[in-house]
């Protein structure tokens, strides 16, 4: 519908050199440091990092909601600066706390918004039907949105921010507060929508199995600053393999261990934490019982071994050095961070 104003080969996100700070009396809140991003169309990227790593000023200044301090950035080809209305011709926006008026029928909300995109009578039906049916949400178009459960409310407003056709979808925590179940629906209905309407999405989460589930690219985001900015899989890929953690009667035995496992050449890192030793390598399962085997040889009793394969967590643990718990806060290290041989 709404025609693409600028050439195909125009990424659809551009951040150059992008800083924000907020004043407080004396202080001064590094919010945004230095931060550069470039996104293609069609992509669904995901900002991953905990409560406070600058996620939501860096949508905000791409929404126009904020100026940024310096740098720059441009959405659509438009410049968030001096180009603030074709920016927002061009973007939808779905925050975090829902805003939609519950005595309202889902269908009424979508043409409110219609009207204040302001289009006409027609082009809004047609429309409205594609969007009712994008988010299948046509059956229960004349229902009052108070009736509508939680993830069905969440379609709407995602609906409701695409009615425009825009180029750029910004997501703020979409499945944030949705049971395990609408969580997952929500996600197949994203990947789903990024296909069929050709929208780049660019969401926030502080989950790292929404990031994987859902994100062509994830942007780990801390302390204002972009860490690493990659695929899922090739930021699990770096990480050098498996982590296979044997667990033996005392940490005296686990650090001799240790200094025993560094010597294999095909051993990345080892790290001896209590009475566990954890050990990087690639294809762990078939490294297992040579592991055991030098343990038993060197008389050291192997209680228990686990076998993990790289996950966005641990990614995000060896850039930080942190973990971050269901609520976003970050939590400290269960373990200092794995320590790559030499
Ligand atoms: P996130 O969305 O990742 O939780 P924010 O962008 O909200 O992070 O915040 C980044 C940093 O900027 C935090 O330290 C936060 O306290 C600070 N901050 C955000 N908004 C304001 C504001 N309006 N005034 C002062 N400081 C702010």
């Amino acid at each position: 519908m709404a025609h693409r104003p600028f050439l195909e080969s125009d990424a659809a996100l551009v951040v150059n050199g992008l800083r924000k700070t907020y004043a407080q009396g004396d202080d001064t809140t590094v919010a945004l440091d230095d931060i550069s991003l470039h996104v293609e169309r069609g992509d669904v990227v995901g900002l991953l990092g905990p409560n406070g790593a600058g996620k939501s000023t860096l949508v905000n200044i791409l929404c126009t909601l904020l100026q940024p301090t310096a740098g720059s950035a441009t959405v659509a080809g438009y410049d968030v600066e001096t180009e603030g209305a074709d920016v927002r011709r061009n973007i939808g926006v779905v925050f975090q706390e829902p805003a939609l008026d519950d005595q309202l029928t889902g269908i009424e909300t979508l043409r409110l918004h219609a009207r204040l995109y302001g289009l006409d009578r027609q082009t809004r039906e047609e429309r409205i039907t594609e969007i009712l049916d994008l988010v299948g949400l046509a059956e229960v178009r004349d229902q009052v949105v108070e009736q509508y459960s939680g993830g069905m409310k969440r379609r709407l407003e995602i609906g409701r921010g695409m009615l425009h056709d825009p180029v750029v979808l910004f997501l703020d925590e979409p499945t944030l507060g949705l049971d395990a179940q609408t969580r997952q629906a929500t996600r197949e209905y994203i990947q789903q929508l990024n296909e069929e309407a050709d929208v780049t999405v660019l969401l926030t989460t502080h989950n790292m199995v929404e990031a994987d589930a859902l994100c062509d690219r994830v942007a780990i985001i801390d302390h204002g600053e972009i860490v690493v900015f990659d695929s899922p899989s090739a930021l699990k890929a770096q990480l050098g393999g498996d982590i296979v953690t044997l667990t033996v009667t005392d940490s005296e035995e686990a650090t001799r261990l240790a200094e025993l496992l560094a010597s294999y050449s095909w051993v990345t890192a080892v790290h001896p934490t209590g009475r566990d030793v954890q050990v990087s390598v690639a294809r762990g399962q078939t490294r297992i019982p040579a592991l055991v085997t030098r343990a038993s040889e060197a008389s050291v009793s192997v209680t228990s071994v686990d076998l993990q394969t790289p996950s966005l967590e641990s990614v995000f643990l060896t850039h930080t050095g942190r973990t971050i718990d269901d609520t976003g806060a970050e939590t400290a290290p269960t373990r200092p961070p794995v320590v790559t041989k030499q």
